[in-house]
C-alpha cells in the first residue's frame, strides 16, 4: 500500500473526537507531501532539527506535533511554530517552555507525559509526580502555556489486555486531573495515546489523538 492509501485507512477507523497526528519522522519530504496532498494537515516529529527544516520547507498551513523528548537549550527553536508540544516531563521543562514563548510572544499548548508502560527507558512523570506538580500550583503563573491535556506510551507488547490496562490507567488518571484542576478549562481535553500497533485500543479507551507513524509512511530506516 501506498502512503495515500495507509493514511485513508487509519482516518476511516477514526470516531468523531479522534484526530491523527502523521508521525513522520526519518521520513523525507516526498513522503510528506504525499500525505498532505491527501489531506492531512498534522504530523508529528521527535527531534528539533529535523522537524524546524520540515517545518521551513513544507506548506505553512501544516500543524506540527512534538512528540519526542525536549531538551531545554532547544525549545527556543520550536517556539516559534509549534502547534502542540506532547511530550512535558518535568516542571522545569514546563517553566522553560514558558519563559520561551514568552520571547516570541505565543502561547504554546503542551500535553503532560505519563509514564505508564513496565518499560523503564520511557519517559514521562508518574501520577504521583504529576499530581505533586499540579498540587504546588506554581504553573498557574504560566502566561505562555496551555496545558491541553496527557499523553503516554503503553508497554511495546503483543499483549492487548496489558496495553488496555494502561490506557485506561492514563484515561482515569486524565478524568482526576480534569476534575482536580482543569474542570473550568476548555484547553484540557487530549488524551495523546495511541501508535501504529496498539491505536485500536487507545481509540476503545477514549484517546481523542493518535500518534501513527509507520503504519502510514512504512519503515523506518534508524
Ligand atoms: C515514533 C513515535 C510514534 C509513532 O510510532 P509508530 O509505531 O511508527 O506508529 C508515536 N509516538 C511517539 C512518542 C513516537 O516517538
Amino acid at each position: 500500500m501506498n502512503i495515500t492509501e495507509s493514511l485513508k485507512q487509519v482516518l476511516n477507523e477514526l470516531p468523531e473526537g479522534v484526530r491523527l497526528v502523521a508521525v513522520s519522522k526519518f521520513h523525507p519530504n516526498e513522503a510528506i507531501e504525499e500525505a498532505y496532498r491527501a489531506g492531512q494537515r498534522v504530523f508529528g516529529e521527535s527531534k528539533v532539527q529535523e522537524m524546524t527544516a520540515k517545518y521551513e520547507s513544507l506548506p505553512k498551513d501544516i500543524e506540527w506535533h512534538f512528540i519526542g523528548h525536549l531538551q531545554t537549550n532547544k525549545i527556543k527553536y520550536i517556539v516559534p511554530y509549534v502547534a502542540l508540544i506532547h511530550g512535558i516531563d518535568s516542571y522545569k521543562l514546563l517553566a522553560e517552555v514558558d519563559k520561551q514563548a514568552g520571547k516570541v510572544g505565543r502561547t504554546v499548548n503542551c500535553l503532560l507525559q505519563l509514564h505508564i508502560a513496565r518499560e523503564e527507558t520511557k519517559f514521562g512523570f508518574s501520577f504521583d509526580e504529576c499530581r505533586e506538580m499540579l498540587a504546588s500550583g506554581e504553573w498557574k503563573l504560566f502566561q505562555n502555556i496551555r496545558i491541553c491535556g496527557l499523553m503516554g506510551m503503553a508497554t511495546n507488547t503483543d499483549n492487548a489486555e496489558q496495553i488496555k490496562t494502561e490506557f485506561c490507567s492514563l484515561r482515569n488518571f486524565f478524568r482526576e486531573v480534569k476534575d482536580k484542576w482543569f474542570s473550568e478549562s476548555e484547553a484540557f481535553k487530549e488524551l495523546s495515546m495511541g501508535m501504529s500497533h496498539d491505536y485500536r485500543e487507545a481509540i476503545a479507551t477514549g484517546s481523542t489523538l493518535i500518534r501513527v507513524g509507520s503504519k502510514i509512511f512504512g519503515d523506518r530506516n534508524y
